[in-house]
């Protein structure tokens, strides 16, 4: 009876402290998430505010150097928004109100229109892309259109984005990962720079971005893989990524039918 007594107490003790502990890394999280916001949101805004301030004094004194001015500004806006809009759809998952409208889609037929409208993007930007479905032509997933299109629209933009134009080819694979559940893979391979082994257990971080890149004008946010993530996990699957200095990175994820993992 006793023993019965200390064994639940003991039980009872350890959910506590684990849920402290849980708590605690809770709290580090958001402290950090709001370190990060208010350094990035800082950043453009001051820069905004010192334009602004130059224009005013008239020391943007000929059309050129004005349109140059209003150039970094609008630059500057755009970024700002764009970090807004970002946190505003993290936070909305951080808190789980992220709600998913996953609908049957015909997997050749979309994951070709993203392929084919990205290609053209991306041939301005001076990379070839070459895709590959080698799943059955009947084949469906359940999933959300505009969430899966965003993960990889990112990734392509990545890719560009963080290789100081020396990626001439992108190559994306749609390949069936499993029958039952369905779940699908998806690979998109650059050969651009690649990244260094010590980052690239960081680049699904909230916030994070490689020092060269935050240091480069791309305009990233540093939450678009860690975006990506999410979605991808909500939709039963992994991401990751391989990547090599000087050879190029593939970053890989699944996605599984949830509604066919329901029913299994
Ligand atoms: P952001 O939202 O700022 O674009 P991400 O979360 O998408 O940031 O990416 C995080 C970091 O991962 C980037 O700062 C960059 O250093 C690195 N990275 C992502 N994709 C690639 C890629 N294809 N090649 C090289 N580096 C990459």
């Amino acid at each position: 009876m006793v023993a019965d007594l200390v064994q639940s107490f003991n039980a009872m003790s350890m959910e506590l402290q684990e849920a402290q502990a849980m708590q605690t890394r809770y709290e580090s999280n958001r402290k950090e998430l709001i370190a990060g916001i208010s350094h990035d949101l800082k950043t453009p805004i001051t820069s905004i505010m010192g334009y602004v301030d130059g224009m005013q004094e008239g020391i943007a004194d000929t059309p050129d150097k004005m349109n140059h001015y209003l150039d970094i500004i609008k630059s500057n806006a755009k970024y700002t928004n764009q970090l807004i809009d970002d946190l505003f759809l993290f936070s909305k998952m951080d808190i789980n109100q992220m709600t998913y409208e996953r609908v049957e889609v015909p997997v050749h037929e979309y994951f070709s229109d993203i392929f084919e409208e990205k290609k053209l993007e991306l041939e301005d930007r001076g990379a070839k892309l070459i895709y590959d479905c080698d799943v059955d032509d009947m084949l469906a997933i359940h999933l959300d259109p505009k969430m899966i299109y965003r993960v990889i629209s990112d990734l392509l933009n990545n890719a560009i984005k963080y290789n100081d134009k020396t990626v001439t080819e992108i190559r994306c694979l749609i390949s069936l990962a499993y029958n039952n559940p369905l779940t699908l893979r998806i690979d998109i391979a650059d050969n651009g720079q690649g990244i260094a082994e010590e980052q690239i257990h960081a680049i699904f971080d909230t916030f994070y971005r490689a020092d060269a890149a935050r240091n480069k004008d791309v305009g990233g946010t540093g939450l678009g893989l860690s975006i990506a993530k999410r979605i991808v996990e909500a939709h039963g699957g992994k991401i990751w990524a391989h990547s090599q200095v000087g050879q190029g990175s593939i970053f890989s994820f699944t996605l599984t039918d949830e509604q066919q993992r329901e029913l299994a």
